[in-house]
């Protein structure tokens, strides 16, 4: 039931609701709004092939990952997990750490939650095999999907900085409160973090945050605070945009 609130029906409006979502007030009212999707044209070039060397680096921090052992984690998964998408996009979803679904196929959000995650993207017109990549703070399974530890965090920081380097995101989103808070280095909670464009990294790219699809399938009641993220997000992403047609470059 979880996963059908996201899925988008062709020619539809971009966001489709089951019934149970769309009792809700405030979520029926959204739904009145012709959404186009985010993938329109936008202002920035074309996005450039990958070229020889860039592709190289990427192969590079793949087959790094697989088989890192910078932190204990190495132990106990069966591979490390670089993420999913193209390889230059102007959206990056980060979540908290690959499951044991993830840990057996090598690639982000492909266990129900995933499934849930899609459908959330899709309804903002994202898709992992077109315009957006997937990725995580921690790039191994921890044992029993426990949180990531502080050390294990600070191990695995350098590889998601080098694949931001590298996909030069417009726009990130953190799913959940454990990616969120890693991410900004504080203890804040979901709530709080919610709503608001912060920054991250070298590039100071744009970051928004939202819940975990995991999270919505046990309290899907908040689904419809999680649309309004993503309203939020295409929002600010459109304005990202725009800005760059009128001012100049803005990266
Ligand atoms: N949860 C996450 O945070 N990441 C995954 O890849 C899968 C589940």
């Amino acid at each position: 039931m979880g996963v059908d609130v996201w899925v988008r029906r062709p020619g539809a409006l971009a966001g489709v609701w089951d019934a149970q979502l769309m009792a809700q007030p405030e979520v029926a009212e959204l739904a009145q709004t012709a959404l186009a999707p985010v993938s329109a044209p936008t202002a920035r070039a074309p996005i450039e092939p990958v070229s020889g060397d860039v592709a190289a680096l990427w192969d590079n921090l793949r087959a790094e990952v697989r088989t890192c052992t910078k932190c204990a984690l190495h132990q106990t998964r069966t591979q490390g997990v670089l993420g999913v998408g193209p390889r230059r996009v102007d959206w990056m979803v980060i979540g908290e750490a690959p499951g044991a679904e993830e840990d057996r196929r090598g690639e982000p959000f492909v266990g129900r939650a995933g499934h849930l995650l899609d459908a959330m993207l899709h309804a903002i017109g994202l898709d992992r095999g077109t315009n957006v990549y997937i990725a995580n703070v921690l790039k191994s399974r921890p044992p029993g999907n426990r949180d990531p530890k502080p050390e294990e965090v600070a191990a695995c920081l350098p590889y998601l900085m080098r694949q931001i380097a590298l996909l030069q995101p417009r726009l990130m989103l953190a799913v959940g409160r454990i990616a969120a808070q890693n991410l900004l280095s504080t203890d804040l909670s979901l709530g709080r973090l919610r709503g608001q464009v912060h920054h991250f990294g070298e590039l100071n790219t744009p970051l928004i945050v939202t819940y975990h699809p995991a999270y919505l399938l046990r309290q899907p009641a908040d689904k419809a605070k999680a649309w309004e993220d993503l309203k939020f997000a295409r929002g600010v992403f459109r304005q990202l945009t725009d800005r760059v047609g009128t001012d100049g470059d803005l990266s």
